[in-house]
């Protein structure tokens, strides 16, 4: 399967403008796009394009831990895209069924994310790999299971939905439990190599979720770039104590982002 892919492999891979391999991939915005204050979203989008992203992300519709916590609203997919048409940048949100997965094609969603909690829903991830097979400008960034043990695992995830013919993957680190006490996940970012070597996939990491605190985000993001990431998933948002979801935790502002980013492109460069 590899060798089928070669010519599309991960150094092919182009998101909006850039393509993965030339430089590094960051993906960036909030956690949860908050569909009473889109303008946190509009600012967000345009402050981490500013600060160096090539692609943003926002959640419409969130798998919350809690059932009773905000679960998200197809408002905020309006929202996503009029944020896509402003910057000129590609979009990444998560879907979580058949019926998600239509809406966000239909509104011109290219990143389809799966998260951690689908990463194992095989019924999903053929729909996806079947939805996706004849449009090779969509890709999908597919997170790592927290309860992901072996490698294969998350490499079968991958094949589920590549077996349809669109290769374009980019396997998504995110830390696993258990925790590695004071982070919200054991990061896992060292699997990137390992990653790269048993796949055509690109690995894009993503330190938000890994250690689930902002303050310990940058050194997560230049550890996965050290182990040879194509690109990071990061949250950020302009205000995250007005933010919904995980950002008011874990989103880094645009400005830290900046530096974050000019660090990150840096030591990419090293390689
Ligand atoms: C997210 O990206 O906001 C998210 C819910 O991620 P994960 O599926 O990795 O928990
Ligand atoms: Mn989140």
């Amino acid at each position: 399967l590899m060798d089928r892919r070669s010519d599309l492999a991960r150094g092919r891979l182009k998101i909006g403008e850039m393509t993965l391999g030339e430089q590094l991939l960051v993906i960036a915005g909030p956690c949860t796009i908050d569909p009473k204050n889109p303008n946190y979203f509009y600012e967000t989008a345009a402050a981490v394009k500013e600060a160096g992203a090539q692609a943003i992300r926002g959640g419409v519709w969130k798998p919350r831990t809690n059932p009773y916590s905000y679960q998200g609203d197809n408002r905020s997919l309006d929202i996503l895209m009029e944020g896509a048409r402003r910057t000129g940048l590609p979009v990444d949100t998560e879907v979580m069924d058949e019926a998600q997965l239509a809406l966000a094609l239909d509104a011109g969603v290219t990143i389809l994310q799966v998260g951690a909690r689908n990463a194992l829903n095989y019924s999903l991830l053929r729909a996806i790999g079947r939805a996706i097979a004849q449009r090779p400008e969509v890709s999908v960034l597919l997170k790592r299971s927290m309860h992901m043990g072996p490698l294969n695992e998350f490499i079968s995830a991958a094949e589920y939905i590549a077996a349809f013919g669109n290769p374009n993957i980019m396997l998504c680190p995110r830390g696993t439990t258990p925790t590695l006490d004071g982070y919200r996940n054991h990061p896992d970012e060292s699997a990137t190599p390992l990653l790269k070597e048993k796949t055509w996939a690109a690995v894009v990491v993503d330190p938000s979720h890994s250690v689930g605190k902002a303050a310990y985000v940058p050194a997560a993001s230049l550890a996965a770039v050290a182990y040879g990431a194509d690109g990071l998933c990061i949250e950020s948002h302009i205000e995250p104590q007005k933010g919904i979801g995980d950002d008011p935790k874990q989103a880094i502002t645009p400005e830290t982002l900046k530096t974050l980013i000019s660090q990150a492109r840096a030591l990419w460069e090293l390689k």
